[in-house]
C-alpha cells in the first residue's frame, strides 16, 4: 500500500533547536554598529530584543532547549505532516519521489509561528508589555499577533501599505488575535510622515515598515521589536521543521538527493535545510541544497555580498549579507512575495562558503507549478512556496529525462487562502514576468554604505 503522509506522535516532537554556527568551517562575520562600524555588542541590541534572544543570536551552543511553555503551544499544530506527492509525480510522469513538509497547518497558516511563539515567550518572561513589528504579505503580523495573544502581550503591526489595502482579511485576522494594525508608511513616525509628505499614496516596503516598527519600540523600556526572518535566532527556531523532517524521511526510508526551499529572508529554508546540512557535513548523506528566489527580487543570485542595513531608514546594525541595496523596492507587479532586499546573513555566509546553491525563477513558472500542485495534491500554496514547488518540478522533470529516482524534499511553508488575489490575476492571464531592472538595483546599491 502506498503511504501518503508521514506523521510523528506528539511525544516525538524535537525538544531542542539546532544552531548551525558552531558546525560551520568559518564563523559568520559580526553585525556592526551603524555609527562606529565596530562589532555590535549586546547593548546595541538591548533596546530592541530581550536578552535571551540576543544570547541566542550569537550563541556557540550547538543545541538550545525549547522551553516547556513554547512546546505546549507548538503542540497546537506540531509535529507537522510530511507528505509524499504521489499525485503530482504521476502528473509529471517522473520517476522522482517528491516529499514536502507542510507548515500551513499552523494557526496563522505558515511556518512563522515557529519563531513568533518563542519570541513572545522570552519577551513575556522578561516583563515586556508590547511588541511592535512589520508585515508584508501579512503572514508574520498574523503569526506574532497569535503568539502575543498566548502570552497576554500587546502587539502593534505596521503592514506595507500596498498589502494593507489589497489584503483586508489579514488585518482582520490580526485584530481577531487582539493586535493593532497600521498601514506603513504611517503618520505615527517621523520617517513615515516624511515619506507621506512626498507621496500621500506611498505603497510602502518591508524596509520602511521595519524602520517604523523599530522607531516605535526603541525609546520605550517595556516595548520591544520582533523580526520574523533574517536573524540567526529566527532561523534557529525554524530548525524544528528540519529536525522533524529528518525523522519523517527515516520513516519513509529515504534520504533526499535534492532539497529546495524558497528564500525571502531565509527562515523556512534555513529551518528545513540546516539539520540536513549538519548530516551532510557529518558525511551521513549528500543532498544538493538549493535556495530558490523570485526573479523579481534576486538577492542571492544578483545581489552583492556586503555590509548593509536591514531597514530602509538605516537604523539597524549593519549586517554582512547578499543585498540589492536597502532602498530597493521590487516591482509592484511581482505577486509572489519574498520581496525583502537582503538575504539572511547566515544563509548568505553559508552560500559564500559554497555549502548551498541558489537559483531564481520567474512568477509565471511559479504559479503554473502551483496550479499543477493544487490540482493534484489539493493544497493551495502561498505565493512564496510556489518558488519551491516550481524548483521541485524542474528537478522532477530532469529526473524524467535521466530516468533517475531522484528523491526531492521541499517545504510547503504556507497555504494561500488569504492570497487568492495573486491567483486571480494569474488565472485571468494578467500576470506578467517583467524584466528585472538592473538600473534599479544599481541605483539602490549606491545607498549601501562603504565599510
Ligand atoms: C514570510 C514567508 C516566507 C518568506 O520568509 P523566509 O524567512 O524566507 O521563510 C515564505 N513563505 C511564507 C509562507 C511566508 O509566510
Amino acid at each position: 500500500m502506498t503511504q501518503h503522509k508521514y506523521l510523528l506522535n506528539e511525544n516525538q516532537i524535537p525538544t531542542q533547536w539546532y544552531n548551525i554556527v558552531p558546525d560551520l568551517p568559518a564563523p559568520p562575520p559580526p553585525a556592526l554598529h551603524p555609527g562606529t562600524r565596530e562589532p555590535a555588542g549586546p547593548e546595541d541590541f538591548a533596546p530592541l530584543f530581550p536578552m535571551e534572544l540576543i544570547k541566542q543570536e550569537v550563541s556557540q551552543d550547538r543545541y538550545i532547549d525549547i522551553p516547556g511553555g513554547v512546546l505546549d503551544i507548538y503542540k497546537i499544530w506540531r509535529p507537522s505532516p510530511l507528505f509524499r506527492a504521489h499525485r503530482l509525480e504521476k502528473l509529471l510522469d517522473t520517476p522522482a519521489k517528491i516529499f514536502y513538509k507542510y507548515e500551513g497547518v499552523s494557526p496563522a497558516g505558515s511556518h512563522k509561528p515557529n519563531t513568533a511563539v518563542p519570541q513572545a515567550f522570552y519577551n513575556a518572561q522578561e516583563g515586556v508589555r508590547k511588541l511592535t513589528t512589520e508585515t508584508g504579505a501579512g503572514q508574520w503580523g498574523s503569526s506574532l499577533s497569535f503568539a502575543c495573544a498566548q502570552f497576554d502581550l500587546e502587539c502593534e503591526v505596521w503592514q506595507v501599505a500596498a498589502s494593507y489595502r489589497a489584503k483586508p482579511y489579514r488585518k482582520t485576522m490580526m485584530e481577531i488575535w487582539g493586535a493593532t494594525v497600521h498601514p506603513s508608511p504611517s503618520e505615527l513616525t517621523e520617517y513615515g510622515q516624511s515619506l507621506l509628505a512626498e507621496n500621500p499614496d506611498h505603497t510602502g516596503s518591508l524596509g520602511i515598515a521595519i524602520s517604523e516598527a523599530v522607531a516605535m519600540a526603541a525609546p520605550h523600556d517595556d516595548v520591544r521589536y520582533a523580526l520574523g526572518s533574517v536573524l540567526n535566532h529566527v532561523l534557529m527556531h525554524q530548525t524544528i521543521i528540519g529536525e522533524e523532517a529528518l525523522l519523517q524521511m527515516q520513516m519513509a526510508s529515504e534520504t533526499p538527493d535534492v532539497l529546495v526551499g524558497c528564500t525571502g529572508g531565509g527562515s523556512n529554508f534555513g529551518g528545513l535545510s540546516f539539520p540536513f546540512l549538519r548530516e551532510k557535513m557529518k558525511g551521513n548523506m549528500n543532498p544538493t541544497i538549493r535556495c530558490v528566489e523570485p526573479a523579481a527580487c534576486p538577492s542571492l543570485t544578483k545581489g552583492e555580498y556586503r555590509y548593509d542595513f536591514g531597514d530602509s531608514a538605516g537604523m539597524t546594525p549593519l549586517m554582512k549579507l547578499h543585498t540589492l541595496g536597502h532602498s530597493f523596492v521590487p516591482d509592484p507587479i511581482h505577486a509572489g512575495g519574498l520581496r525583502y532586499h537582503g538575504m539572511s546573513p547566515l544563509v548568505s555566509h553559508i552560500y559564500e562558503l559554497g555549502l548551498v546553491e541558489a537559483e531564481s525563477i520567474g512568477q509565471s513558472e511559479c504559479f503554473n507549478g502551483a496550479l499543477q500542485f493544487a490540482r493534484t495534491e489539493g493544497i493551495v500554496p502561498a505565493p512564496e512556496p510556489t518558488h519551491a514547488i516550481a524548483a521541485a518540478i524542474r528537478e522532477a522533470l530532469r529526473a524524467k529525462e535521466s530516468g533517475e529516482e531522484t528523491v526531492i524534499l521541499t517545504a510547503l511553508c504556507g497555504h494561500g487562502h488569504l492570497d487568492l488575489a495573486s491567483y486571480e490575476s494569474f488565472l485571468a492571464g494578467q500576470m506578467i514576468d517583467h524584466d528585472l531592472s538592473e538600473s534599479s538595483i544599481a541605483e539602490a546599491m549606491k545607498t549601501v554604505p562603504v565599510v
